[in-house]
This record gives structure tokens, C-alpha cells and sequence, in this order.
């Protein structure tokens, strides 16, 4: 039997390379995960979807052709835009660098192994290996970020690239791990010198699990094994592409549908206007939130609880004239509604085109939600902020005088009954709240915009 084992759970033809050594000869097992540890696989972009849309986007239950792991167009998306730019490295440099030399080893068999699925990936799994070998060679007259495996004869070569095949009178596919380990014990049965198996993944699920196979297994007595978990890096796709082709995706999911079961659409959250804080300052915030959640005793914040936060300047689904945005964008009084600001202030993914504001902010009030059980505390936390330049102008639908505050909560089904937008003096009276100063005031960054989420 000559390498039957690797022969039979490779997936992609092109990509089988048989060692040089007998079976007797293979020492050790390298297996490389793929998504999030060797490729940077995108996630979906959180700014885009409701977070129900997100776990409907993720699953199989809404999804009836597939979710985002299961379509291939997400993937290649994310590829076209790795051979585009190559002063961006779509894949992991540290992994890149132990593939080759894993590959190197003659004693050594190394292979990807992923949960994809053989029919729809393997040859745009295969396609990405060949093409991302060819930008290295191309590398060697240009600058980009491939040009150190240039010359590298093992750079991104396996000995086979394993998706899960369906196995036979099977009427599903095996759940990951499950198939993943089941490869193992197979190498382990028919490489009769195997005294080695190094695992890469990012999942930490899946780290426990291989733990504890690889704990209760002892096939021989020098046997080792090494499970290293890698920190999971992704990508996000152009917002745009994304959304069409999650739009086209749903088409499909519709047009193939069973007569009982429910036509999917896209609609969009109400439309929100305000400031939108970055990354970085939702960062600020939610640490700010976790310690007065544990003061308050809240399980939960309601009213800060997506992404992303923002200073609303109106309540979502209200609007706001345009001239009035342009007054804001421009921070004056006079500016006029052209067609070039439009342009602007609708296409702030240019980052020239953001406008951006800080924020100080100064107090906090936290109100408990009712409900029947202590134990579910639910809780209301708002921060109030002062734009940092005083001159800067803000105009807002709400009563004169009312504080500008902080909500990280995009309603499904408007109107979120006890989540407030107009904090006004009577307002904070009638309902026994009072601003308590925060100890240490922090600086947020915002950008000035609007936008709405899709939901599913
Ligand atoms: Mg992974």
C-alpha cells in the first residue's frame, strides 16, 4: 500500500503530492486548519446585519441552501480582493512560514484540513493555492508582501488538502471535529511509524477537542502529539460586493425554497442619524458600561448591546433636512445643500470624505428595566458627552437643552419601549434620574453619518 490513506482523503487532484519516502518512512503528522488560521477567511461584516440576521446569516435553519461557511462566493470575494492588492497578506504569515517548512521535511506529511465541503470548495481551494504560488514567483520583480517566498520551492505546498467528503449512506455530513478526527485515526492506523501530530486551529472548541482525543489515545509508546491554538485572523469584504452578494445568496435560498416554508427578505433597520463612535471608543465605552454593570448588579445593558454605538441627534427612522446635515458636516450655519457635499457625506467609506468629531464624556445615569425575576436584572446605562471643540455645531430634533448621549441599540421592531432618546430636565425629573459625574471623563472619536442594518 503506497500513501493509499493520504490518496484517499485528499480532495483537491492538483494538490496531491506524494512523499518521496515509503509509508514506513512518515514520522510526523502536520495538520494546518484552514479559515482563520492559514487564510484569513472573511466573517461577516457586523456593521452591516441586525444581530439576528447575523446568527440567521451563520446558520443553516434560515438559510436553506447554505449560510456563509457553506456558500463559496463569500471566499472567493475575499480572494479576488488578495490577488488585487498585494500589499495586503490575505493569508497567515507566521503559518506560511511553518507550511513550508513542513513541507520541506521529508519524514514529515503535512496537509491542510478543513471543515469546508469537498463539492462546492475544492476547486476554488485549489485555485487559491496555485494562484497565491504564482504571486509569490511573481513577486520576485515587484514589492509585494509575497516577495520573501519568491524562491521558496515549498512555499503553500501540502502533501493533500483535505474538505469534508460526504461519507457514504451518510445522509449529512459528519460535524467537523467529528471528521476531522476520523482523518486522524485513519493516518494513525496506516502510517505504522507515526510518533508525531501537530495540530493548527483557531477555534478554541476545537482545541479542547483534539486535547482530549488526542488524551485518551496512546496508539504507540513514543507517540507525541502538540495541538497549537492560532490566534484567528479575518478579513472583511467591501460592504458593498458584500451586500449583493448576500442579497443574490437569499434570491437563490428563495427561488429554491418548499412551498411551507417562508420567502426571505431584506429589509433595513430604522435608518439612524447621529455620531458613530469608532472601534476603538466603543472599546473605551463598553469598559466603562462592564464596570458600572457590576455597581448596578445589571446581566445585561439593553440599551448598549450592538454595534455600533453612535450619538443619535434624532430618533431612528426620523429625519433630518439636509440642509440642516450640511450645516452640521460643514459646522456652519450657512452652508448650502450642494451636490458635491451629498456626495460626500453618502460616500464617507472614503476616509478624506469622514467627518470626524470628538466627544468628552462627562456623566453617566443607569436605570434598572423592570422585570419579573431579580435575578435577570436588566439594566439601562447612558453616558452623556460634550462635543470636545465647543464651536462645534449640533442640531438635534430633541427638546432644547437635552443632553447628547450614547446608544449602541438598533431596534428590530421600533419603538423599543423603554429605550429613551430625549433627555431633557423634565424628562430626567419625572423619572428620578440623575447624572452622576464619571470619575475619570475619557475622549471618544466619532464619525458624523447615518446608516441602517440589514435584517432577515
Ligand atoms: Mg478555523
Amino acid at each position: 500500500m503506497n500513501h493509499a490513506t493520504l490518496k484517499k482523503w485528499n480532495s483537491c487532484p492538483g494538490e496531491l503530492n506524494i512523499p518521496q519516502k515509503d509509508v514506513s518512512g512518515m514520522k510526523r503528522l502536520h495538520i494546518y486548519d484552514f479559515d482563520n488560521t492559514l487564510y484569513k477567511s472573511p466573517s461577516p461584516n457586523r456593521i452591516l446585519y441586525s444581530n439576528r440576521a447575523i446568527r440567521n446569516l451563520l446558520t443553516n435553519d434560515v438559510m436553506t441552501t447554505g449560510g456563509w461557511y457553506d456558500q463559496p462566493c463569500f471566499l472567493e470575494e475575499s480572494f479576488k480582493m488578495c490577488v488585487a492588492d498585494t500589499q495586503q497578506l490575505f493569508w497567515n504569515e507566521q503559518m506560511l512560514s511553518l507550511t513550508s517548512l513542513s513541507y520541506r521535511d521529508p519524514e514529515t506529511i503535512s496537509i491542510v484540513l478543513t471543515g469546508r465541503k469537498q463539492e462546492p470548495f475544492s476547486s476554488l481551494m485549489e485555485k487559491m493555492l496555485t494562484v497565491t504560488r504564482k504571486l509569490a514567483v511573481a513577486s520576485e520583480d515587484n514589492d509585494s508582501l509575497y516577495n520573501k517566498w519568491s524562491k521558496d520551492s515549498n512555499f503553500l505546498k501540502f502533501n493533500a488538502v483535505c474538505l469534508k467528503k460526504r461519507i457514504s449512506r451518510q445522509a449529512s455530513n459528519l460535524p467537523t471535529f467529528q471528521y476531522k478526527s476520523s482523518l486522524i485515526a485513519d493516518f494513525i492506523r496506516n502510517y505504522p511509524n507515526l510518533e508525531e501530530i501537530t495540530v493548527y486551529d483557531d477555534r478554541l472548541q476545537h482545541i479542547k477537542q483534539f486535547k482530549s482525543f488526542f488524551h485518551q489515545m496512546r496508539p504507540r509508546p513514543r507517540f507525541q502529539w502538540f495541538v497549537i491554538p492560532v490566534p484567528q485572523l479575518s478579513i472583511n469584504l467591501d460592504p458593498v460586493a458584500e451586500y449583493s452578494l448576500v442579497h443574490r445568496v437569499i434570491q437563490e435560498c428563495n427561488e429554491r425554497r418548499s412551498t411551507n416554508q417562508q420567502l426571505l427578505e431584506i429589509k433595513w433597520t430604522p435608518k439612524c442619524t447621529g455620531f458613530f463612535l469608532t472601534m476603538e471608543s466603543q472599546r473605551i465605552i463598553l469598559k466603562q458600561a462592564f464596570r458600572l454593570t457590576k455597581l448596578s448588579n445589571f446581566k445585561k445593558i439593553n440599551n448598549i448591546s450592538e454595534y455600533p454605538m453612535y450619538v443619535p441627534i434624532c430618533e431612528p427612522g426620523q429625519s433630518i433636512s439636509l440642509n440642516t446635515i450640511a450645516q452640521m458636516y460643514v459646522n456652519h450655519e450657512n452652508a448650502a445643500t450642494s451636490l458635491e457635499f451629498l456626495n460626500k457625506f453618502y460616500n464617507q467609506r472614503n476616509p478624506e470624505h469622514r467627518k470626524n468629531v470628538e466627544f468628552i464624556v462627562t456623566h453617566y445615569v443607569s436605570k434598572p428595566i423592570p422585570t419579573s425575576r431579580e435575578r435577570d436584572r436588566v439594566g439601562l446605562v447612558y453616558f452623556k458627552v460634550i462635543p470636545k471643540d465647543r464651536s462645534t455645531k449640533i442640531i438635534t430634533t430633541f427638546e432644547a437643552g437635552a443632553s447628547l448621549v450614547i446608544i449602541g441599540h438598533l431596534t428590530e421592531k421600533p419603538p423599543d419601549q423603554y429605550i429613551h432618546y430625549n433627555f431633557d430636565d423634565d424628562y430626567m425629573r419625572e423619572n428620578g434620574m440623575a447624572w452622576t459625574p464619571l470619575k475619570n471623563t475619557v475622549t471618544i472619536d466619532t464619525t458624523f453619518g447615518n446608516y441602517s442594518k440589514m435584517k432577515f
